[in-house]
């Protein structure tokens, strides 16, 4: 899914669940989950060629400036003191991304990575189709600007 997805998803999981213990596992769970429902996200497409890297990198610096800026939105305006909680659980609902990330964009995919991005590969079904992909994540991200 998109980093807005994700990362909004594991801010909202580590501002309700305060025991890192406990939330950190759960955080990476949901991002396997929310890649396993058919979606749609700025990787679309780049394992077939149908995407240029050059406009994947540029979308996803578009989703992740929109994802930071959510972040701030939903759980530190009017708070006082940094939501620190806020702010790690949506770079742990961002990391299988971080970690595929020099495998999409410059095909480095050691062995030590590989295992972790073999398996969430496993998890993966996306759909070229914008409307039907983005639909699931607008029902995601309502939830959470509703219940946060
Ligand atoms: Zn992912």
């Amino acid at each position: 899914m998109l980093s807005l997805s994700h990362g909004l998803t594991g801010a909202f999981i580590a501002t309700k669940i305060p025991n890192p213990f406990v939330a950190i596992p759960l955080i990476l769970a949901s991002h396997y989950i929310e890649d396993w429902i058919l979606h749609w996200d700025v990787g679309t497409g780049l394992s077939n060629g149908s995407r240029k890297k050059r406009d994947a990198i540029l979308l996803e610096l578009v989703d992740m400036a929109l994802t930071i800026i959510a972040v701030i939105a939903l759980f530190q305006v009017g708070k006082t003191g940094i939501q620190w909680s806020a702010y790690w659980g949506m770079f742990v609902g961002l990391l299988p991304d971080f970690v595929e990330a020099p495998r999409n964009f410059f095909k480095y995919n050691p062995w030590w990575l590989k295992p972790f991005n073999d398996f969430h590969g496993a998890f993966h079904h996306s759909t070229p189709n914008m409307l039907l992909g983005l639909a699931p994540q607008f029902v995601v991200i309502g939830l959470i600007v509703v219940f946060h």
